[in-house]
């Protein structure tokens, strides 16, 4: 799960898969589509193809060309994808550029997704889930300790998923942001949950508050009680992590089964959540669903 977190953490990532659902294969075409340098795109294309989110195919001998090709699991990337647009797009004013309408071929119109329960098909929203730990998780396994550190300090500010990024660009993020789902609220149960540097806690719940993911809530009675709870901008990013978990869940999946285990309490059957359309109620699928601004479908951006 670290793994997949880490993965769709990065933006050059998330902007490359997302040309390639919109039907980019060749190399000179994500060079001339996103304002990315060679080496970053020939590194990330790589690990996407380490990953086996894209396959790298030489069709031709003479001269050599080759494309890359979405696999099944680079493929299955869009319902998150779409739901990291739905939440930028609704609660972050972005500067540089207006992110396009979505819309949906079978009805024709422009949608919204709503996050769904696929066993009995209802909109679900974070309070209806009931999350445990499941075989092979725990907070140790979850934290950044356990996974590869590349970076703890801050970045320079992603352009296009901006508040996406500073959630998931760095796996200190991540895991706190799931922490925060899985009711965590005080600092320093963030600090023993996580093992994590209180000056990292203290930086990163800086920032969710700044960004209005996080609110400060002082105890009534204790002087020094405050705990970080999250506002409607964090509870609305709900369907992003929800579907990013299950993405990890199906595609790294632990021998000893899975890390979390999810109940939607109404059915109380396992919680596997789909998007459906807020206009006609169908469930999405990935070729369904297309940007309706023609701009950047051709991928002038
Ligand atoms: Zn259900
Ligand atoms: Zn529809």
């Amino acid at each position: 799960m670290a793994r997949a977190l880490g993965l769709l953490g990065n933006e050059w990532t998330v902007l490359i898969l997302q040309r390639a659902l919109l039907g980019t294969t060749r190399y000179s075409g994500f060079l001339h589509e996103l304002p990315i340098s060679n080496s970053v795109l020939t590194s990330r294309l790589n690990t996407l193809v380490d990953e086996g989110l894209l396959e790298h195919r030489i069709y031709q001998r003479n001269p050599i060309r080759a494309e890359y090709r979405l696999t099944d699991r680079g493929r299955s990337v869009w319902s998150i994808l779409l739901a990291i647009w739905d939440w930028e797009r609704t609660w972050v004013s972005h500067q540089d550029e207006t992110l396009p309408t979505m819309s949906h071929t079978p009805c024709g119109c422009d949608f919204r997704p709503v996050l769904a329960c696929t066993a009995c098909d209802k909109a679900v929203a974070v309070q209806d889930v009931s999350t445990s730990w499941g075989p092979s998780g725990s907070w140790a396994r979850s934290s950044a300790d356990a996974m590869t550190r590349r970076r703890s300090g801050r970045r320079a500010k992603p352009v296009f998923f901006p508040e996406t990024m500073e959630a998931f660009g760095d796996r200190w993020s991540s895991s706190m942001i799931g922490a925060a789902f899985l009711g965590i609220c005080r600092f320093s149960e963030f600090q023993s949950a996580l093992s994590m540097p209180p000056s990292l806690v203290a930086d990163r719940l800086q920032l969710f508050v700044a960004q209005g993911v996080l609110t400060t809530v002082q105890h009534g009675q204790r002087a020094n009680w405050v705990e970080y709870h999250l506002t409607e901008k964090g509870r609305a990013f709900f369907p992003v992590v929800m579907l990013m978990l299950t993405w990890a869940e199906k595609w790294y999946r632990s021998e000893e089964g899975p890390a979390l285990i999810h109940v939607h309490d109404d059915c109380q059957k396992e919680f596997v959540p789909t998007l459906t359309c807020s206009h006609c109620g169908r469930r999405l699928k990935g070729g369904d669903v297309l940007p309706s601004t023609a701009q950047f479908a051709s991928g002038a951006s």
